[in-house]
C-alpha cells in the first residue's frame, strides 16, 4: 500500500486489494513484500551474513527491561526522545486482545515505546504510519 506508486493498493485488515491497471515494469509491491521471492539484486550479501559494522556488543539495559535481547532498541529511543534528539519514533506494538496481529504507529510517548518493547514475530506493514502521515491521515 505503502510502497505503490499510483495508489492502486489498499490494505483492507491485513488482506492486500487492487484496483486498476499497473504501469508495465513496476512491481514495486512484488519487491517490498516480504511473502514474495527476493530477487538477487535485493538479498544482502552473503559473505558479509551480519552486514557491515564497526563492533559487535552484546548488551543489555539496566532501565528499560521487557524487550527480547536486552531491551536496547527500548532504551535507545527513550534516550533519542528524552534528549530530543529526535521528535518521534515509529515503533511496532500489539493490541492486548490482537497480539499475533502488530501495527505500525508514530509516536513521541516514551511509555508508548516502552509498552511496544520486545520482538514481534509477524509481518506488519511497518512504513503505513509514514504514508498516512504524509497524506494527513490520523
Ligand atoms: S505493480 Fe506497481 S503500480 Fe501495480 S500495484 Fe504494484 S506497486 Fe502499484
Amino acid at each position: 500500500e505503502y510502497a505503490c506508486p499510483e495508489d492502486l493498493i489498499t490494505i483492507d485488515d491485513t488482506k492486500p486489494r487492487k484496483r486498476g491497471e499497473c504501469p508495465e515494469d513496476c512491481h514495486a509491491c512484488f519487491r517490498v513484500c516480504p511473502r514474495t521471492f527476493i530477487h538477487e539484486d535485493l538479498r544482502n550479501d552473503n559473505s558479509k551474513p551480519i552486514g557491515d559494522f564497526i563492533k559487535v556488543l552484546s548488551v543489555k539495559s539496566i532501565k528499560h527491561t521487557q524487550g527480547q535481547d536486552g531491551s536496547i532498541v527500548t532504551t535507545l529511543l527513550d534516550y533519542l526522545l528524552s534528549n530530543k534528539i529526535v521528535t518521534d519514533a515509529l515503533i511496532v506494538d500489539k493490541k492486548d486482545d490482537l497480539a499475533w496481529k502488530p501495527y505500525a504507529k508514530i509516536t513521541n510517548a516514551i511509555d508508548e515505546v516502552v509498552k511496544s518493547g520486545g520482538t514481534k514475530y509477524s509481518v506488519c506493514p511497518v512504513f503505513k504510519p509514514l504514508k498516512d502521515l504524509k497524506e494527513g491521515v490520523n
